[in-house]
């Protein structure tokens, strides 16, 4: 019998919160500064004698997000010193928090979150200089979220390798919407380690290891595929003994990890409460139901509302909640048009038709959506046929303009005007000897060859239906 595996994972995301100065000092938080050691001062550079001064409104975006995946705000917190020696970190400690975070628990996209703490960042270290190396220390002391799930036990590694993806895409859009973190993973602005472990016994987690590099969902996804994979293969050889207890690394060009560091023991930073710094008590710092009232609509919600007022396909939903602007555009959109249909058809036109459009050229604007919702109204009021309304959105996707001028200027409306197409339908039988035979000896497919001469003929403007009637009336 085949051994059942079981996947076990656990995420850590650290992410930057968008605030104007740092955590401790007054130095400016800009993720952009490219001169190295400008945003620096004696507290954020551990000068003696400098005292750090928490950032309240850093306090009150880890609260917010606290609030947003319903987890327990803390009344009492804390800071404390966590010790350990590196370059990149001046005081020879790092200001984090250990035994009182903001929040505990709370779920997100299908697992539990177990706490989300605040502390500061490190500087940025560059290794690129051969013999010697530079230190930049804008980023230190810049306020970082930390945020440690729960570890979850899979029955399968697809499933643990897609919802851990999940999670951190979901976790990504929250904090955007919320507007505390940019959350660029590219950028470094949000920092996703993965815990991983696998074991053929559901009582008992086996040695973990944990990912880190990992600059996207997919990478993520991917580096937990091939980190089971790797264990499963050891597992099966008899070797679990040689997964050990280490930091591995995720290396995009061969889609595979590497061994960065084992642990030989877990490290003992020896936390304990900064003494410079006053202990709080969120709930008299900040109103927590004011908090959750102002509160923007987040992505849960919108979901819903989207599927509940659109009755649109959840892809598309998905597009609307990934992209703000797209979603705001459509929203506009389909309150201009108003009919559950029209909606469904300009649902259809944005995500293949305008996003495959966007994909090809990155000088595709959206058009306004009046001019949008017009072209969707002259394609569901059968004005235009959808083979012109494509080509007038490649149109007006460049140049905003009218759709319903577009097409009366290029003649693109649909020849509607019985008179006139049975003009058009008498020339074509008359020119079309052969096949019309065809068609009177009882071959049905020659109509729709003499349909397809009319669309010719009017160059996409005729009404197929309505060519189609009257041909079968004149060849009677
Ligand atoms: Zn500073
Ligand atoms: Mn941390």
């Amino acid at each position: 019998m085949e051994t059942q595996y079981f996947s076990a994972i656990g995420l850590e995301i650290h992410a930057e919160l968008k605030t104007n100065s740092k955590m401790f000092c007054g130095c400016k938080n800009d993720p952009d500064e490219k001169r190295p050691n400008v945003n620096i001062c004696p507290v954020c550079m551990a000068h003696p004698g400098a005292i750090p001064v928490p950032n309240k409104s850093a306090m009150k975006k880890v609260a917010e997000v606290g609030l947003a995946i319903g987890g327990t705000i803390a009344d009492f917190t804390e800071f404390d010193r966590k010790n350990y020696f590196y370059p990149d970190i001046p005081k020879g400690y790092q200001i984090s928090q250990y035994k009182y975070p903001i929040v505990s628990g709370g779920e997100l996209a299908g697992m539990t979150v177990t706490r989300i703490h605040l502390e500061e960042d490190t500087g940025t270290s560059k290794h690129d200089r051969g013999d010697y190396s530079l230190v930049d220390y804008n980023r230190a002391g810049v306020p970082l979220m930390e945020l440690v799930t729960d570890t979850h036990v899979f029955d399968s590694m697809e499933e643990a390798a897609k919802i851990g993806s999940a999670f951190g895409k979901e976790y990504q859009l929250l904090l955007q919407y919320l507007g505390v973190s940019e959350a660029n993973m590219e950028k470094g602005e949000m920092r996703v380690e993965v815990n991983i472990s696998i074991t053929n016994d559901k009582n008992k987690l086996g040695t973990k290891v944990e990912v880190k590099n990992l600059n996207s969902f997919r990478s993520a996804e991917r580096a937990i595929m091939y980190e089971l994979n790797r264990m499963k293969d050891l597992y099966e050889e008899g070797r679990q003994n040689e997964i050990v207890q280490e930091t591995r690394g995720w290396n995009e060009a061969k889609q595979s990890t590497y061994s960065q560091r084992t642990k030989e023991s877990a490290q003992d930073y020896r936390y304990f409460p900064d003494p410079d710094i006053p202990k709080f008590k969120l709930t008299e710092m900040f109103d927590l139901e004011e908090i959750k009232k102002g509160m923007p609509e987040l992505p849960k919600q919108k979901r819903e509302r989207f599927a509940k007022d659109f009755g649109i396909k959840a892809e598309d939903i998905e597009s609307y909640i990934n992209d703000r602007e797209l979603g705001a555009w459509f929203e506009k959109i389909a309150h201009i048009l108003g009919s559950a249909e029209k909606v469904k058809v300009a649902s259809n036109y944005i995500t293949s038709d305008f996003l495959g459009l966007k994909k090809n050229n990155s000088e595709i604007k959206m058009p306004s959506a009046e001019n949008f919702a017009e072209l969707i109204t002259l394609v569901t009021d059968g004005k235009v046929s959808s083979r012109a309304a494509k080509d007038i959105l490649a149109m007006i996707v460049i140049n905003d303009a009218s759709p319903l001028s577009i097409a009366t200027e290029k003649d693109l409306l649909q020849k509607n005007d019985e008179g006139a197409l049975k003009e058009i339908a008498s020339k074509i039988i008359s020119t079309n000897e052969k096949i019309v035979a065809d068609y009177k000896g009882g071959k049905e497919t020659a109509l729709m060859s003499l349909v397809g001469q009319i669309m010719k003929e009017t160059k996409g403007s005729a009404n197929p239906a309505m060519a189609s009637k009257i041909l079968k009336e004149l060849l009677g």
